[in-house]
């Protein structure tokens, strides 16, 4: 096995936005240098990078260039062109290796990829044109969602479709690109689990964290997640198979639909750290981030112990802003309140600028008190 890449490396980071922040704080703290390659004039990574590129991903030589003067790269947005990686690899090892991107960067190769391992998924159709549809439409259970293979994340490039006769329409509205048709689950809840997988094949799992989202988007995380032991142990149970048979170099997080009998799908993947696992910052020993860390560079993993009973983290999204500046005084006078901004300039509707984080002695406690915390931020806005 490879020696690890010690404090004082550089750590090459494809994506500029908050994870990458996320990941650049943490690595700083261990001593390593992070260089960030992104398109964008500015970004959430840029103010706290080592060194900043800026360049498009498919400018090849910018990529190999950046990736010379870095030990190890690593990603924090998993739709980085396969070929921008593997120009990349020349030159520096790429954690998660860029045959993981490829799997989990497009729906219906990651279905096909986690049902070969036994793993279960929502029955799905993949749509590849327009001629496919009579034939699905037939076979098909409705209500289903209809989701683009390629580019989707927080329900975008997803149509519901109530019946057959919705089909063709939805897969106009998507562009008639490919699609996998997939079955509406009417589930009892959503979790999560983030682990990490080190080079000698060693797997670090939190637990399993309870997720509610809003208009598709993750609104709260919840940690542990209040559901029976034998859920959350099917679930880490299935988190490992997936990060070991997938041979993961890195952090990973896998999203499960919980059904009405306890049983679990594994809605999708992402080859990174998670929104929700961002309360690992303050609850955890080891942090999602510092896992990351961790992994790519060959290191041991860190505890996943948590510690502190209970944890709740409430994102902050683009529409708090409308009306002027949150009140973040008033947040912070709960004492207990961490408050993350990833430096985002602009506040759009929907865009992710923050999120807060509660522990608690109980997971209720958790929960209400972030909530009444992020709910004071509309209360007497500041002025701009
Ligand atoms: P995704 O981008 O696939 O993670 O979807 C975003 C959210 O849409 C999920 O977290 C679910 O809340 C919801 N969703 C996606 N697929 C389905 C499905 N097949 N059945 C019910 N809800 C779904």
């Amino acid at each position: 096995m490879s020696a690890p890449i010690l404090p004082g490396a550089t750590l090459g980071m494809f994506g500029g936005g908050q994870l990458g922040r996320m990941f650049a704080l943490a690595a700083l703290r261990m001593g390593y240098r992070v260089s960030v390659f992104a398109p964008e004039e500015s970004h959430p990574c840029g103010e706290v990078a080592s060194r900043v590129h800026r360049a498009d991903y498919d400018d090849l030589d910018a990529v190999r260039a950046f990736a010379q003067t870095c030990d190890v790269l690593t990603i924090e947005f998993e739709n980085i062109p396969s070929a921008t990686l593997e120009a990349a690899a020349e030159w520096a090892p790429v954690r998660p290796a860029g045959a993981l991107l490829h799997t989990t960067q497009n729906r219906a190769r990651e279905k096909q990829t986690l049902r070969s391992l036994g793993i279960p998924v929502a029955p799905f159709h993949l749509v590849e044109s327009a001629e496919d549809l009579g034939a699905i439409a037939q076979e098909a259970r409705f209500p289903g969602v209809l989701k683009s293979c390629a580019w989707g994340y927080d329900g975008k490039g997803q149509r519901r479709v109530e019946s057959a006769a919705d089909l063709e329409a939805a897969f106009s509205e998507l562009g008639q690109r490919p699609t996998v048709l997939e079955e509406f689950i009417d589930f009892q809840c959503e979790i999560s689990v983030v682990g990490a997988r080190g080079l000698d094949g060693q797997v670090a799992l939190f637990e399993p964290s309870l997720n509610h989202h809003r208009h598709h988007i993750l609104d709260v995380s919840l940690s542990p997640a209040p559901l029976p032991e034998a859920v959350l142990s099917d679930a880490c149970n299935m988190a490992r198979q997936i990060l070991t048979q997938l041979e993961v170099v890195g952090v990973l997080c896998i999203e499960f639909f919980v059904q009405r009998d306890g049983s679990l799908l594994v809605n999708e993947l992402a080859p990174r750290p998670h929104n929700s696992g961002h309360l690992t910052i303050d609850a955890h020993a080891c942090c999602q981030f510092e896992q990351q860390v961790r992994a790519i560079c060959g290191l041991p993993l860190g505890s996943t112990e948590r510690k502190v009973p209970a944890a709740a983290m409430a994102n902050l999204l683009g529409d708090l802003w409308q009306g002027g500046e949150p009140n973040w005084a008033a947040a912070l006078q709960d004492p207990g309140v961490h408050l993350h901004l990833y430096g985002k300039g602009q506040a759009r509707a929907g865009r992710k600028m923050g999120h807060l984080v509660v522990t608690d002695s109980s997971v209720q406690g958790a929960e209400r008190r972030v909530l009444a915390a992020r709910d004071s931020l509309a209360a007497a806005k500041g002025v701009r």
